[in-house]
């Protein structure tokens, strides 16, 4: 059983060579310094809130220290706080049935199980709510965040995997770092996507279609065919970690051109 995320679903969608490098080869190239200290500083803002709806203590992982990293994620646990306070309501309230922090949820479809984790999960009698922290600044395209995977398989799994309608589910991500600068006080912004039976049928479609791909591409991959790669004038290339690798460089791709000459120059040989 292959299990595929978001993340995955995202890079085969947008270049099936890229998954080959970086999930079945494992070749990508370590984070940078900055996309570490980004990526832990992520990671310890979802164990505090984490620890919050499990009704365990979060103050030593904050602290009152200006300029320190826990300094920073209490600010801005704080403005999550006072932005919406019914998120840090831990206890149900009267017509909640259920929520809970990092909740997994897992759909087999077509061989491959389709694997996605809520940051905050609540349901009620009436809806499903799924909740999403984001460490980046909120972005200026929503449509973009519309249509990438996270925000299509989250409420999709939701929906084959409860009662629930999809109309009933909505996707929300807060992004809890939102300031001008480091001295602001950071105000939390938010997206809310709404779900629709029509969009459910539409992800389905689109789901089944690239996991049938998928199937190709990995008997394909088995009998020693790579996995395709975007078009050559795809702008993705320019700043792809594996360029090199895939020959869309500048100068790979002058020399393999070089090289397509050099064996048309040169003559037949009698036999
Ligand atoms: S260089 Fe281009 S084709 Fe190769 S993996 Fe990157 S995006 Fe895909």
């Amino acid at each position: 059983m292959f299990r595929l995320s978001q993340g995955q679903l995202n890079l085969l969608e947008t270049c099936p060579r890229k998954f080959q490098y970086s999930y079945l080869e494992q070749l990508a190239a370590p984070a940078t310094p900055e996309q570490q200290a980004s990526m832990a500083w992520g990671k310890r803002f979802h164990l505090l809130m984490q620890q919050r709806e499990l009704g365990l203590p979060v103050e030593f992982l904050i602290s009152d220290f200006s300029g320190t990293v826990e300094a920073e994620l209490g600010r801005c646990l704080e403005a999550l706080r006072t932005a919406v306070p019914e998120i840090f309501t831990t206890a149900l309230s009267t017509s909640q049935t259920f929520r809970e922090s990092e909740h997994c949820r897992t759909l087999n479809i077509s061989g491959y199980l389709l694997t996605v984790v809520y940051d905050l999960l609540i349901l009620d009698d009436l809806d499903a709510q799924v909740l999403d922290w984001k460490t980046y600044p909120r972005p200026q395209n929503p449509a973009r965040l519309g249509k990438n995977w996270q925000t299509r398989l989250y409420p999709f799994v939701l929906a084959e995997t409860s009662e629930y309608l999809p109309e009933q589910i909505s996707m929300t991500y807060w992004f809890v770092q939102s300031q001008a600068s480091q001295t602001d006080k950071p105000e939390p912004q938010s997206l809310k996507f709404a779900y629709s039976e029509a969009q459910h049928q539409r992800t389905k479609a689109i789901l089944s279609k690239l996991l049938r791909q998928v199937t190709d591409w990995l008997q394909d991959y088995q009998a020693g065919i790579p996995f395709p790669q975007v078009p050559e004038t795809s702008p993705l290339c320019k700043s792809c970690q594996f360029a090199v690798r895939c020959q869309r460089t500048k100068r790979s791709l002058s020399a393999s051109r070089h090289h397509l000459l050099s064996l048309a120059e040169i003559p037949e040989v009698s036999l």
